[in-house]
């Protein structure tokens, strides 16, 4: 089984990729993970674009995911989370390998724009949470599991959102114009989702 998950920030596609993988048994392969996790050379050169402030080349993460796919632990299918973003990615993803599905976990810019302000991380232990979603802290800025202040991010402001949304809508209609794709209402609760996309793979 191989799929697509494609969403704006803020849909909950990274969590229903790693509830969907775990119940199917199949790998999930989210890029800035892999990134974040890659050893050796590509390791060296990723680390020189991302502290000079660039983007990463495609071609590195074409190569890492090349390697991850084809890796043992991906023997039953996959789960692609946030890639491709764009038809260029696409197309390379299309040449290399055959996609059985594609899922947008769709919710609407009001709702992504509040679900990302929403966002606390505590300033003692990192630990994530969302006074407007999910998990929701017990006290707004105080952290459940260690007291610690909770802090927003500062690029999470709205006017950044929104730009980067009219980006994901541009580019996440070219490429769902051009591969068959299952809408799944991000809106609903958690459970409700998966559901949703169990009852689409059978
Ligand atoms: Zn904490």
């Amino acid at each position: 089984m191989k799929l697509i998950f494609i969403g704006p920030q803020g849909s909950g596609k990274g969590t229903q990729a790693k509830m969907i993988a775990e119940k199917f048994g199949l790998c999930h392969i989210s890029v800035g993970d892999l990134l974040r996790k890659a050893k050796g050379k590509i390791k060296e050169e990723i680390d020189k674009v991302m502290n000079a402030g660039k983007l990463v080349p495609d071609e590195f993460v074409e190569e890492l995911l090349l390697k991850k796919v084809s890796g043992n632990g991906c023997a039953k299918g996959y789960i692609l989370d946030g890639y491709p973003r764009n038809v260029k990615q696409l197309d390379f993803f299309e040449k290399n390998f055959d996609v059985d599905k594609v899922f947008e976990i769709s919710i609407s810019d009001d709702e992504s724009v509040r679900r990302i302000l929403g966002r606390r991380s505590c300033s003692k232990c990192g630990a994530i949470f969302n006074v407007n979603s999910f998990p929701k802290p017990k006290v707004d800025d105080v952290c459940d599991n260690c007291g610690g202040k909770l802090i927003k991010r500062k690029d999470d402001n709205e006017g950044a959102l929104r730009k980067r949304l009219g980006i994901y809508h541009r580019e996440t209609e070219r490429i769902l114009k051009m591969h068959d794709f299952v809408k799944i209402d991000g809106e609903q609760d958690i459970e409700k989702v998966f559901e949703d996309i169990v009852k689409v793979l059978g």
